[in-house]
C-alpha cells in the first residue's frame, strides 16, 4: 500500500465520519424539535385553563349581587316562603349531605348569615332539606336533610346534590335559618336558568343561588339575612 492509497483511505474515512456526525446532529435537532412540540401543546392547555379561569372569574363577579357583599352596610331580610309538605324535624347535624354514589350533580353552597346591618351572625342555625336528583324526598329517613351552625365568621358550607324537578315545582332547596335567640325564618333557594322558574308560583328571584358550573361539580353562593336582634 503506497502513500497515495493510504491518503485516499484516510480521506474516505474522514468523509464517512463527517456524514455520520451530520446525521447524528440532524437526529438530535429533530429530537429537540419533537421535544418542543409537547411544550407548545402544554402552553395551549395552560392558555385554555387561563381562559376557563377567566370565565370562572366572570361568574364570581356576580357575587357583589349577594346580600351584604361589596362593602354594603345594610340588607333586607331574606324573603320567607312556604315550608311545603316535606319538612321533617330532628334532622342530623350534618353539613355534608352528599353520599358516595349519589345520583346527580354534586353541589357545594357557601356563604354567610348576616343581620340587616350586614354584621355576620355566628352560631346561626341553618337546616336544609331537599329532593334528590330524581325529584324524590326521603320521607322515611334523613337523606338530603341536615342542619348546621355558622362558624365564628358567620360562614356556612353545604355539600349536597342539585335537586331534581317534581310535579308542579321548579328546582329548589328548602331551608330554615335562625340567629341565636332570633326569629326562625323558613324559605327556599332556587337555581338560575331553570325554565320551570317562570311557571313556579312560589319562585322568588331574590332567592337565586349564584352558581359557577365546573365539570365535576357546581359551586354556589348565597348570603342569608336575618332580622337584627
Ligand atoms: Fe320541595
Amino acid at each position: 500500500m503506497n502513500q497515495k492509497t493510504i491518503f485516499s483511505i484516510v480521506i474516505a474515512i474522514s468523509v464517512i465520519a463527517l456524514a455520520a456526525c451530520s446525521t447524528a446532529t440532524s437526529t438530535s435537532t429533530s429530537n429537540t424539535t419533537n421535544a418542543v412540540s409537547p411544550t407548545a401543546t402544554t402552553d395551549n392547555t395552560t392558555s385554555n385553563e387561563t381562559a376557563s379561569t377567566a370565565s370562572s372569574n366572570t361568574a364570581i363577579s356576580m357575587d357583589p349581587n349577594l346580600a351584604c357583599s361589596g362593602g354594603k352596610t345594610s340588607a333586607t331580610v331574606t324573603p320567607e316562603l312556604t315550608e311545603g309538605p316535606y319538612y321533617k324535624a330532628g334532622s342530623p347535624e350534618l353539613a355534608n349531605l352528599y353520599q358516595a354514589g349519589m345520583a346527580g350533580t354534586k353541589l357545594v353552597v357557601t356563604g354567610y348569615v348576616y343581620n340587616t346591618n350586614c354584621q355576620p351572625v355566628a352560631n346561626a342555625l341553618l337546616d336544609f332539606w331537599q329532593a334528590d336528583a330524581n325529584g324524590t324526598y326521603d320521607n322515611s329517613g334523613y337523606t338530603l336533610r341536615g342542619h348546621q351552625y355558622t362558624d365564628a365568621n358567620g360562614r356556612f358550607e353545604l355539600t349536597t346534590v342539585v335537586p331534581g324537578l317534581y310535579p308542579g315545582r321548579t328546582e329548589h332547596i328548602h331551608f330554615k335559618v335562625q340567629a341565636p335567640n332570633g326569629k326562625l325564618l323558613t324559605s327556599q333557594l332556587f337555581f338560575p336558568g331553570v325554565t320551570q322558574n317562570d311557571s313556579d308560583g312560589i319562585f322568588n328571584a331574590s332567592l337565586l343561588l349564584s352558581i359557577q358550573k365546573n365539570s365535576d361539580s357546581w359551586q354556589a353562593k348565597y348570603n342569608f339575612v336575618v332580622p337584627s336582634n
